[in-house]
C-alpha cells in the first residue's frame, strides 16, 4: 500500500488481501476483518471518498443499492439463521403482538 493511500483503496485495487463477496465498476464489498455480527461486510466506493457526503449522489445511490442487496441476501442466508438460533434470548421490549427482526 503507498504512502498515503487508504487501506479500503488498496484492498478495492488488489494490492490488501480481503474477501471480496461483490464488486462492480463502481462499489466493492468484502468481510470486515473484526465483524461485529456473522457476516459483516463493508461496502465501499472504488473512487477513494472520506464520506457519504463526498460522493455525487448517482454513486451514493448506487453504494446503497448494493449494500441492500447484499443486506436481503445475508438475512436469508445460513450464516444469519445460524447466529440467531445462538444468539442469547433476551427479553422482548416490544409490545405484544409486535414482531421483531
Ligand atoms: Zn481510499
Amino acid at each position: 500500500m503507498a504512502i498515503g493511500e487508504c487501506i479500503f483503496c488498496a484492498i478495492v485495487k488488489g494490492q490488501a488481501e480481503a474477501s471480496i463477496v461483490y464488486e462492480d465498476d463502481a462499489v466493492a464489498a468484502f468481510m470486515d476483518l473484526q465483524p461485529v455480527t456473522p457476516g459483516h461486510v463493508l461496502v465501499v466506493p472504488k473512487a477513494h471518498a472520506v464520506g457519504l457526503e463526498d460522493l455525487d449522489e448517482t454513486l451514493g445511490c448506487h453504494m446503497w443499492a448494493a449494500a441492500h442487496r447484499l443486506a436481503r441476501a445475508l438475512r436469508r442466508s445460513d450464516l444469519r439463521l445460524t447466529s440467531q438460533r445462538h444468539r442469547p434470548q433476551q427479553p422482548s421490549s416490544a409490545p405484544p403482538g409486535e414482531a421483531r427482526s
